[in-house]
């Protein structure tokens, strides 16, 4: 049998003082995928075309028909990715939750089709690649989501985005692999 081996630590700066607690379903509606644009890289756009055929049923009508007509990217990009396509104020693939959270969970692996930048959220890394909690007041945060004030929960961000963090770590660990 062969030792596993241990996932790299990744720095969270602000961890032991920012406080988070995803509140969806209690309150909140999923205003991160109203907001949000999410930029896509080359593997998340291949694995989303591969799997389609299987997501189009699960969409809005209308995402649904802006998908089937001209795709679920738009031309707009930020550092350098194109970004999720919007429709009615929401994500062409948000529908009563995150269909691609809702397939992939299906499948045992939540994370699966989900765009990377959705997964990590509320993390961040800053122009020096260090990670960090979003929060109000902290580095010119320009969102200002329930969720992301200190003062509307007492959960800690270390132990709510345990998933997040390890999800980072695996990432780290194959990239190191590669
Ligand atoms: S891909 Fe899913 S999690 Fe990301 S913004 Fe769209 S609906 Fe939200």
């Amino acid at each position: 049998m062969t030792a596993k081996t241990p996932l790299p630590v990744v720095q969270v700066k602000n961890l032991h003082e920012a406080r988070f607690e995803c509140t969806y379903g209690r309150g909140c509606e999923g205003l991160c995928c109203r907001n949000g644009r999410p930029g896509l890289v080359e593997s998340e756009i291949e694995l989303l075309n591969e799997n389609l055929h299987r997501i189009l049923p699960l969409l809005r009508p209308e995402a649904r028909r802006l998908v089937e007509r001209r795709g679920y990217l738009t031309r707009r990009r930020r550092a350098g990715l194109p970004l999720l396509a919007v429709v009615g104020g929401w994500c062409v693939f948000f529908n009563q939750g995150c269909v691609l959270h809702k397939l992939g969970a299906a499948e045992g692996d939540k994370f699966r089709y989900k765009p990377y930048q959705c997964v990590v959220f509320p993390l961040l890394q800053d122009e020096d690649g260090t990670w960090y909690v979003r929060q109000w007041g902290y580095k010119n945060e320009p969102w200002d989501l329930f969720c992301l004030h200190p003062n509307n929960t007492t959960v800690s961000a270390a132990e709510s985005l345990r998933e997040e963090i390890e999800y980072i770590a695996r990432l780290q660990a194959d990239a190191a692999d590669s």
